[in-house]
């Protein structure tokens, strides 16, 4: 049989558009090497956020005295922890595959490797078999960078997420080399259970691509619960667990390298003429790349690594290809992004570093000078998250912020950014707002649930 899609790779961008395609009465065929789920469900975003959330019930129960609560003997089993893990994964990976069994869709377990492309079929190998597809659709994902640091190959105390992932015990003490989006999680998950906690970021600041001033917040908060934090500290070497950085030799019993991601390209060699940027596949903004019938979405095109950018990127590319109308295009001026750490941050549209750094290139030293400044473009509106009764009553001790940045002459909402719990669960409002181009007007007129944190949108108006 000729596929009309092939698709390789089964994490957010692949099942994604395996359902929808095939849904449509499209003959698909998905092809995994492991689980189906890919990084995220596996060993990304849902097994750590199943065992962040069993650190915070540990974090919350030895710290409940603020709100006159008092218990003894609190402990945790970190195995159970791991073994809810995996048992939240198994269930949701099950989902998966119940969404993808409606007669249209077939899953293939294995490597897949293309062998051969014209305008009209791509030819897949995986296992003895060979598949033919009208159309292919490349979501391989990415996978932990490995940096040329002398003695981090081969070296038993180093890991990546992955392994800390499935590590049954906790390590003694902890390096984190890298204070991103995972190193940051981790450093609060390790925190939260007792685990003395180093972390080595080589730019000036932790989480370098978010509102700065949202991540003081974070910072001062950990550095004052004990986790040492450097900044501008360039590894040099690893022994063993040993990190020697800036001179200065720290040590740990594991060292956990997070440092980003690189596209997986293994299996499209046969592909010569794909075109890419900086190792991530180049694609346009339906996810077509440069090769007629061949597509790319999720980590591999090195746009934005989130798993909710994945599968809307994939949804804009069945559009595309089932030709609906009208076609639809991906708002990347909208996406949302959460870190969670505790208190977690989350986030929506342009920074206000961002928009100083658009206005600065668009109008140039001079234009500035002209209209009497960077800030006559933008205006910021800034509030802790206690004007909400809510955040009040569950948070005691915490301030939290959330800054709006506003379009000057519009009045549109730019962006927000946030810091306090629980700003995940209401970051998508704002995005909403953004998405929307509301203006401040308007977002005035929507009515929000009282007494919730999600009111400190309508307090900053
Ligand atoms: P990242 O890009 O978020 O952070 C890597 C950090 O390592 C940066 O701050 C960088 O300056 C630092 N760094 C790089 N080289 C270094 C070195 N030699 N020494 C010290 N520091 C160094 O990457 P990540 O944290 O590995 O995450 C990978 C991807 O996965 C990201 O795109 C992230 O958005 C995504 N992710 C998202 C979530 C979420 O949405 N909650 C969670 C985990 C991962």
């Amino acid at each position: 049989m000729k596929y009309f899609l092939a698709i390789i790779g089964g994490g957010p961008a692949g099942y994604t558009a395996a359902e929808k395609a095939s849904k449509a009465g499209k003959e698909v065929v998905l092809f995994e090497q492991n689980a189906v789920g890919g990084t995220c469900l596996n060993v990304g975003c849902i097994p750590t956020k199943s065992l962040l959330y069993g650190a915070k019930q540990y974090y919350n129960a030895t710290h409940a005295q603020k709100y006159g609560v008092t218990a003894e003997h609190v402990a945790f089993d970190f195995a159970a922890m791991q073994k809810r893990k995996t048992i939240v994964v198994r269930k949701l990976v099950a989902g998966i595959k119940q969404r993808l069994n409606n007669g249209h869709s077939t899953l293939v377990s294995g490597f897949a490797k293309i062998v051969s492309r014209t305008d009209e079929t791509v030819t897949i190998q995986c296992g003895e078999q060979t598949y033919e597809a009208e159309n292919l659709l490349i979501c391989t994902g990415s996978t932990n960078f490995v940096p040329p640091i002398p003695g981090i190959q081969n070296n038993p105390a180093v890991w990546d997420s992955t392994d800390a992932l499935a590590a049954t015990e906790l390590p003694q003490s902890i390096i984190i080399v890298g204070g991103g989006v995972i190193g940051m999680e981790f450093a609060t998950l390790y925190h939260e259970l007792g685990v003395p906690v180093t972390v080595i970021e080589a730019m000036p600041t932790i989480l370098p691509n978010l509102d700065q001033e949202v991540v003081q917040v974070l910072l001062d908060k950990y550095r004052k619960a004990g986790i040492n934090i450097l900044t501008s500290t360039k590894v040099e070497a690893i022994n063993g667990g040993q990190v020697t950085a800036n001179g200065t030799v720290y040590e740990a019993e594991r060292i956990l390298v997070s440092v980003g991601r690189r596209a997986n390209l293994q299996g499209l060699e046969a592909l010569n003429d794909l075109e890419l940027n900086r190792g991530a596949i180049i694609v346009d903004e339906f996810m077509k790349t440069n090769l007629p019938n061949v597509y790319a979405a999720g980590d591999v095109t090195g746009k934005v690594m989130l798993a909710h950018v994945a599968a809307r990127q994939a949804e804009v590319m069945v559009g595309r290809l089932l030709k609906q109308i009208p076609l639809q295009r991906i708002a990347y001026n909208a996406i949302p992004s959460v870190v969670y750490t505790n208190p977690e941050i989350a986030t929506v549209g342009l920074t206000e570093q961002q928009v100083r750094d658009f206005y600065t290139e668009m109008e140039g030293e001079a234009g500035l000078a002209k209209a009497g400044g960077v800030e006559t473009f933008y205006e910021v509106r800034k509030l802790p998250m206690t004007f909400s009764g809510r955040f009040m009553a569950e948070n005691e001790g915490e301030t939290g912020l959330c800054k709006m940045i506003i379009d000057a002459k519009k009045q549109t909402i730019l962006g927000v950014h946030c810091i306090g719990n629980p700003c995940s669960e209401f970051i998508a409002a704002a995005s909403f707002a953004v998405r929307n181009g509301y203006t401040l007007a308007e977002l005035q007129q929507v009515v929000f649930p009282h007494p919730t944190v999600s009111e400190i949108l309508h307090e900053m108006i």
